[in-house]
């Protein structure tokens, strides 16, 4: 197996290398039965089709090509990354969902503000497929951020001083699996609310740590809730300043903006191809109904233009990843709405069938999306990452110019 890599300074050789790669590695769509093999339908099948996709990923350089060079990634261009994205998508790739703060939000977080031991430890192992999650959302702190009340004290100690913490955390996305946990806690409660903040990175296996998985209207638990009693965090594990935690926690939050939107809107178009070659082939009945196909061509309309707005976001980042403006939110709206209205759809179309309802198959490649899944997994959508509502507030006030809300 060779280095993908190596031909990524030919666009065209690139992505002919990637198609040719993903077709050798992937079961092919149509052996459903191998894919589910694969990746079974429980959270240790779960872990295991994850792990083994990293480590393909790996060997072909694929893994983190996108992180800087001094941190053990490839460097590589934008205009790279949408190939490899695009190609991801083309292909239906199992997604890296266990890994998306390990790749994404570890980096950007730790590059800027890691100190030389940080980096060392954190960002190597999140390299070798360590899983992160994040302890941000509380349960009285969501979209206020900053109302967040889990306690970290200082303590001193003659073995090694540390920060006591105590207090819970809620939505820790892929939590159960994590290794590794950034957390925001309060190291003062006595002044403005951003400002008594910290950063920290926390050890899952530290005495104290509870994990408590919360069951979703899909019957999964891809979340769960913290209980922190008494965990010590050594203070080598403090990112950035005490009570600067706030400014950390932008870096981290910024992460999310692009190419994991690009890929995601790239799949949904041939997730929608798909969908229309097969009713065409099966002259299904839907096809018949004007209104159904009305709303079918206006999701694909909005689609086109999501993908187009997501490019524009992407040049505009290249230029200056720090330039203002709204692009992200009006994204995140419009895309996650698109979601829920389109799974809204199939499951119309379905008929009663469609309404049935079997949890999925973790995400191998090539599985047909269950209709119904989908439509209750699209409420999650809009909320995780900013409510759909907050970024409206963004849009309106930031984009718009409208007076801030009191
Ligand atoms: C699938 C999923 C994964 C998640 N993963 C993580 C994770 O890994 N780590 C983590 O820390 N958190 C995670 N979250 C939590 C997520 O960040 C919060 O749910 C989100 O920020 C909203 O906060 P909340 O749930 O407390 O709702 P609240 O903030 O209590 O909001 C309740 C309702 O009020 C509305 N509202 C609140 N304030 C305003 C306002 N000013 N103007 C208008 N409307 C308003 C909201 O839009 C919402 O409809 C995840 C959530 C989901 C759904």
């Amino acid at each position: 197996v060779s280095n993908l890599l190596a031909k990524k300074d030919n666009l065209d050789e690139f992505r002919l290398a990637i198609r040719a790669w993903l077709k050798d590695v992937l079961p092919p769509a149509e052996d459903l039965e191998r894919q589910e093999n694969m990746c079974g339908r429980d959270y240790a099948g779960f872990e295991k089709f994850q792990n083994w996709w990293m480590a393909e990923l790996k060997k072909v350089g694929l893994w983190t090509p996108h992180w800087p060079v001094e941190a053990g990634g490839a460097g590589i261009s934008l205009k790279q990354q949408i190939v490899i994205a695009e190609e991801m998508a083309r292909a239906a790739a199992p997604r890296r969902n266990m890994f998306v703060i390990t790749l994404n939000h570890v980096p950007a977080t730790l590059i800027p503000f890691g100190t030389k031991y940080q980096i060392e430890k954190y960002v190597a192992g999140a390299a070798n497929g360590e899983v992160w999650c994040q302890g941000f959302s509380e349960p009285g702190a969501g979209s206020d951020l900053a109302g967040l009340r889990c306690k970290a004290e200082l303590v001193k100690d003659p073995a090694g001083d540390y920060y006591r913490i105590n207090g819970q955390k809620i939505w820790s996305s892929m939590s159960k699996h994590a290794r590794y946990c950034i957390l925001l806690a309060r190291t003062d409660f006595n002044v403005r609310k951003h400002a008594g903040i910290s950063y920290f990175l926390m050890d899952m296996k530290a005495p104290g740590v509870e994990v408590r998985p919360i069951r979703q209207a899909t019957d999964r638990a891809e979340f769960s809730e913290l209980f922190l009693t008494d965990v010590k965090i050594p203070v080598q594990d403090l990112l950035g300043q005490e009570n600067k935690g706030w400014t950390v926690a932008q870096a981290t939050l910024a992460s999310e903006r692009g190419v994991i939107a690009f890929e995601d809107t790239e799949r949904k178009r041939y997730e929608m191809e798909a969908v229309l070659k097969k009713a065409v082939e099966k002259d299904a009945a839907w096809l018949k109904d004007a209104q159904l196909r009305r709303e079918f061509a206006r999701h694909l309309a909005t689609l086109q233009g999501l993908r187009r707005l997501i490019r524009e976001l992407l040049e505009k980042n290249e230029i200056d990843h720090n330039a203002p403006t709204v692009l992200p939110s009006v994204i995140k709206v419009v895309q996650t709405q698109l979601y829920q209205d389109y799974a809204d759809l199939l499951t119309r179309i379905g008929g009663v069938e469609g309404q049935y309802f079997e949890p999925e198959p973790w995400d191998a490649n090539g599985i047909p999306g269950d209709a119904m899944h989908d439509f209750l997994r699209s409420f999650g959508n809009t909320i995780a990452g900013g409510t759909n509502e907050i970024q409206r507030n963004i849009i309106s006030e930031r984009g718009l110019g409208m007076p801030r809300e009191k």
